[in-house]
């Protein structure tokens, strides 16, 4: 199969760890079968240098015909005092919206190799976790009615929680759907107890799975009692499904749990198969043109794209092979160096997982 990937690399590191995914799909290309055609399109800083503006349209026409979309990192020093409208971040903003994704999917895995990174004690991940975050992106209290008024002299503010069982049932296909290629398996968080909008979404989403996914075992988890669980037992949980505002919350909190920022990645998407494949981290431009950055994370978001834009689980599991026999190897780039390891680079990482393929 050929695929039409577009490359929006962005700015500091972004150019570098790209490199690093992009080599490493190209050598999934000829162990597989496939191949991979990158289109490089500007995105924020780089793009309001060259074209005035964070997200030029024909960035977004290409992207929406691409088969996928892998993005590195915007934004940096140069451009932070621009406004609010003008920023780099606005062409991340812009695209995700451009292409209508409304899901933000975030595993939060902690190798075993690197379980002395976790802040946890020892025995609660000393077999490494995964805990896979589906955070509905564009809707809930984020995006919901909001004011401010006066009453009897008082200022008060206020803001709406409001989600409608299509927007539940969307998000909870996609979590569904994840579920099954792993262990079927889906928690949903909730604060059911309290709100209306939890009590529509609980049972939303367990109708919409009963009757589309009846593999999928769904429990349900209120808020508050998910936030201490992510911290008291960890490996207990694998695809979880929440709503914006939780998920915002729920995902940091997690990522904080595997320490390690240089190797997490995130998937947003919509309705098709074209999505959007990112590392957590930013742009880093304390250390962009080093060669020093981590690339791992995007090339987890490029696995990602493998499996969830292109139906490719043999060859991502490949790449999560890679990379764990790359690390059993000792190699680390500094963010994950600990003593006894052996320092690399971010082109010699990316070269040393190629080789694991
Ligand atoms: P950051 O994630 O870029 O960096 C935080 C720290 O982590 C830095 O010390 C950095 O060197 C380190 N780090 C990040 N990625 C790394 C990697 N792959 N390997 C090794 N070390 C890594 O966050 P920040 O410093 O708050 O933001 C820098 C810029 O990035 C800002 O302009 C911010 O707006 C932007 N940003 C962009 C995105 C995005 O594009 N999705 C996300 C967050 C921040």
């Amino acid at each position: 199969m050929n695929y039409k990937i577009a490359v929006l690399a962005g700015d500091g590191i972004g150019p570098e760890i790209c490199a690093g995914a992009t080599k490493v799909l190209e050598k999934i290309g000829i162990k597989f079968g496939h191949s991979f055609e990158f289109e490089h399109l500007p995105i924020g800083g780089v793009a309001i240098d060259n074209y005035g503006t964070p997200l030029p349209d024909f960035t977004v026409e290409k992207c929406l015909k691409a088969d996928s979309v892998l993005l590195g990192a915007v934004g940096g020093y140069k451009w932070d005092k621009l406004p609010g409208d003008k920023r780099p971040e606005k062409g991340l903003l812009g695209i995700r919206k451009a292409m209508g994704l409304y899901s933000n999917i975030r595993p939060a895995k902690l190798w075993k190799q690197l379980a002395d990174a976790s802040p946890l004690k020892h025995e609660l991940v000393k077999d490494g976790i995964e805990i896979i975050i589906v955070r509905e992106l564009i809707g809930g209290i984020y995006f919901g009615e909001r004011g401010r008024g006066k009453e009897n002299g008082a200022e008060f503010a206020w803001d709406t929680e409001k989600y409608s069982v299509p927007e539940i049932e969307r998000i909870t296909r996609i979590a569904c759907e994840l579920a099954l290629k792993r262990s079927k398996k889906l928690v949903s968080v909730d604060k059911a107890n309290v709100l209306e909008s939890s009590r529509l979404w609980r049972k939303t989403v367990h109708e919409y799975a009963a009757k589309h996914y009846p593999e999928v075992e769904v429990t349900d988890v209120l808020v508050d009692n998910m936030a201490m669980q992510i911290v008291k037992n960890p490996a207990q949980f694998d695809v979880v499904v929440t709503s914006n505002i939780f998920g915002d919350i729920l995902s940091d909190e997690a990522a904080q749990v595997t320490g390690s920022i240089g190797m997490l990645a995130s998937s947003s998407l919509g309705d098709t198969t074209c999505g959007l494949y990112e590392p957590i981290h930013g742009s880093a431009p304390d250390i962009a043109g080093q060669d020093i950055a981590n690339p791992i994370a995007t090339i987890l978001a490029a696995a990602m794209m493998l499996r969830d834009s292109f139906g490719l689980t043999a060859e991502y599991d490949a790449v999560i092979n890679a990379i764990e026999r790359t690390l059993e190897q000792g190699w680390r780039t500094a963010d994950i160096y600990s003593e006894g390891c052996k320092k690399v680079g971010c082109k010699q990482m990316a070269k040393l997982v190629c080789d694991n393929i």
